[in-house]
């Protein structure tokens, strides 16, 4: 598997970037480590004319432990980030995340968080080879006009894996786009579309610059289940964030699943059954992880591997083993 060919293109400071994403807008493509794009241009998913390279951004690299906040730069490698003090103390589901992200190499050599957000939506019907998808007919993904995951589909139902976007969407993250002349806040958890072919609400001319992570006085966790311990995406995962009061009461609670849809799915109906109870009360936490299994079955597609009724089952597992963590 070769690359397609593509004018490399290395901006010297975010202006410049800005000015060529402008200018290129659909043609370009951002790279910052490169693990889940060049993997997709060799596959032949796609070959964008440009690649802009954020190698020169030094400035999108850090972590700042503000007051109210932790400010992540989307440059930052996710070996930083496992290695960061605050983020261990208070942002602990995105401590574990990061651990499990593809592999050691993945982590240490070139991924970074901002790619790891923005990779792109998976489907073992259409992450293949050339060779194999010119065997069959082409999906919605590749432009035509059915679905292999879910019949009827009158649009492309590919999941969302990413470890960090989980946990981040748990912790109640907001993200800041720049573009050539605007810059805006969005939450991460009103940053997806419906559509799994362009799984973000962004244009094509911005670029994903800082995470924004609140800080709390609870505690979060984060599960995963994958078919190997390393090198794989997770089937099904769980990030839950919990505050309680000095009486050891549930002030506040969020569940997010990922890998069950088109976007980690925030599920308010069974984050409310754990508001007022009982830090330690194990059959709420129960009955909590087996409603974020109900919603999240209504997302669940058949092309992530494994069976839908398994990972359904797991997803209430994963919630609960995180409940029971914290
Ligand atoms: C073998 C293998 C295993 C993996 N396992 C996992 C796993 O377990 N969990 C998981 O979550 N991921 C996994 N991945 C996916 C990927 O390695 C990680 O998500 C990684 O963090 C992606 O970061 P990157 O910097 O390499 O992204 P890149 O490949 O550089 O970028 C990904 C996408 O985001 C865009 N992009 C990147 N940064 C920006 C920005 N700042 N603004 C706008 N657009 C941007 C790029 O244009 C591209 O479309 C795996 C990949 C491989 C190859
Ligand atoms: S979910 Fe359907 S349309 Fe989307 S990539 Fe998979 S088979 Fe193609």
């Amino acid at each position: 598997m070769r690359l397609p060919g593509f004018e490399y293109l290395n901006p010297q400071n975010l202006d410049q970037t800005l000015d060529m994403l402008a200018e290129h807008k659909d043609e370009a493509k951002i790279l910052a480590g490169g693990t889940d794009l060049l993997v997709r241009m060799k596959k032949g998913l796609l070959a964008p004319k440009y690649i802009i390279s954020l190698k020169a951004l030094d400035s999108l690299s850090y972590i700042k432990d503000e007051s109210d906040c932790i400010k992540i730069g989307t440059r930052t490698p996710i070996a930083d980030i496992i290695a960061s003090k605050p983020v261990q103390k208070h942002a602990r589901a995105l401590f574990q995340a990061c651990e499990k992200i593809g592999a050691v190499s993945i982590q240490h050599y070139k991924g970074t968080i901002g790619g790891n957000i923005l990779q792109n939506n998976r489907c073992h019907h259409y992450n293949q080879s050339d060779f194999y998808r010119s065997g069959r007919q082409a999906c919605h993904k590749d432009g035509g006009k059915i679905c292999y995951a879910r019949e009827e589909a009158d649009r492309c139902n590919s999941t969302c894996q990413s470890d960090g976007a989980t946990a981040l969407m748990a912790l109640g993250a907001g993200l800041t786009l720049a573009g050539k002349d605007n810059k805006r806040e969005v939450e991460l958890a009103n940053f997806y579309t419906t559509d799994g072919i362009m799984p973000f609400a962004m244009e094509s001319q911005e670029l994903l610059t800082e995470i924004s992570i609140p800080k709390t006085n609870g505690e979060s966790a984060y599960k995963r289940l994958a078919y190997r311990s390393a090198i794989d995406y997770p089937i099904v995962c769980a990030g839950v964030l919990l505050e309680s009061d000095n009486s050891d009461k549930i002030v506040r609670a969020r569940i997010v699943v990922g890998a069950m849809g088109r976007a980690p799915l925030l599920l308010a109906n069974a984050a409310s059954k754990l508001k007022g109870k009982d830090m330690n009360d194990q059959a709420t936490f129960k009955d909590a992880a087996t409603a974020a299994m109900s919603s999240a079955a209504a997302f669940a597609v058949h092309n992530v591997g494994s069976t839908l009724e398994y990972r359904c089952a797991m997803v209430e597992e994963m919630v609960l083993q995180a409940l029971k963590e914290i």
